[in-house]
């Protein structure tokens, strides 16, 4: 079953699709994806973009994120973000942290595509347009996370990371970590070359299984390329950290099939808005 639900359909709404299976299970999470309906911009950003470094008005880009912190009953106050640049950069963000880059990049988590915090009251935030948006929950010792993966914080093992960072710096456990892998561009539009190819048989090694590659990608009609599933490559970046594959969820929309829904930065050549994922435990 598709794990991130459209919950809202009208379209004058802010687009939301939730992570139902972990809201259900617990009171306090909050989880989900953007669609790029419902927001308040125009032209190539219409009309729900929430990122800040695309060239869109930067009033109608806070005006976004205002409606959806309203909408899932979080102060604007608490929107948290960091200024991505594909690395594999984990920072820990504590309740003095919350806000950071809500209206201003510069005072962003600098240089850094993941986040984690286990205090309530924490919004954390990133932003898409075909990357690989992951969850992390470990519900035992209330810590959340999300991380940003293109193909280069993929194969830098930003999932890996994740994981090892939430073991050292709050003491969580594999066996009791939940990871979901959001909306995002499918293998059947992610075309790579062979400099891509490399770096993804490089972060399989050293425990690279032919079976694992035929998984993660399938050569294209295209000469010298291939067709790349940056999902599931995740997915086994994080069964290789040490996640149950019980505990992994993953979403089977392709947001270049279906740019009615979603920005796409392939199916737009570039120029398009930015969907947010987010992720924050509510205060009691
Ligand atoms: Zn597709």
């Amino acid at each position: 079953m598709e794990p991130f639900i459209r919950v809202n359909i009208n379209n004058e709404d802010p687009a939301r699709y939730e992570l139902t299976t972990w809201q259900d299970n617990h009171i306090a999470i909050r989880a989900g994806f953007t669609g790029r309906s419902g927001g308040l911009g125009s032209g190539s950003f219409e009309s729900f973009n929430l990122a800040l470094h695309v060239g869109d008005d930067p009033d109608t880009v806070i005006a976004n994120r205002k409606r959806l912190a309203e909408a899932l009953e979080f102060s604007f106050d608490q929107w948290t973000c960091g200024e991505q640049v594909h690395s594999h950069r984990v920072a820990l963000v504590s309740a003095s942290d919350a806000g950071r880059g809500r209206i201003d990049r510069t005072d962003a988590f600098q240089g850094t595509d993941g986040l984690l915090t286990d205090e309530p009251g924490v919004l954390l935030t990133s932003f898409y347009a075909d990357c690989v948006p992951l969850y992390f929950w470990d519900p035992v010792r209330s810590v959340v996370g999300l991380a940003h993966a293109g193909w280069k914080g993929t194969v830098q093992n930003i999932a890996g990371e994740m994981v090892r960072t939430m073991k050292s710096e709050y003491g969580c456990k594999e066996a009791n970590i939940h990871a979901a892998i959001g909306p995002s561009i499918g293998a059947c539009c992610y075309e790579v070359d062979e400099t891509v190819m490399g770096q993804v048989r490089a972060c399989l090694v050293p425990d690279l299984h032919l079976e694992q590659l035929d998984k993660v990608a399938e050569p294209s009609h295209t000469p010298d390329k291939s067709k790349l599933d940056l999902k599931e490559l995740n997915r086994i970046l994080m069964r290789k950290a040490g996640i149950l594959p019980s505990h992994i969820e993953c979403s089977r929309w392709c947001t270049s099939c279906h740019s009615d829904r979603f920005f796409s930065y392939r199916k737009e050549n570039g120029v398009t808005g930015r969907m947010a994922s987010w992720i924050g435990m509510k205060e009691r």
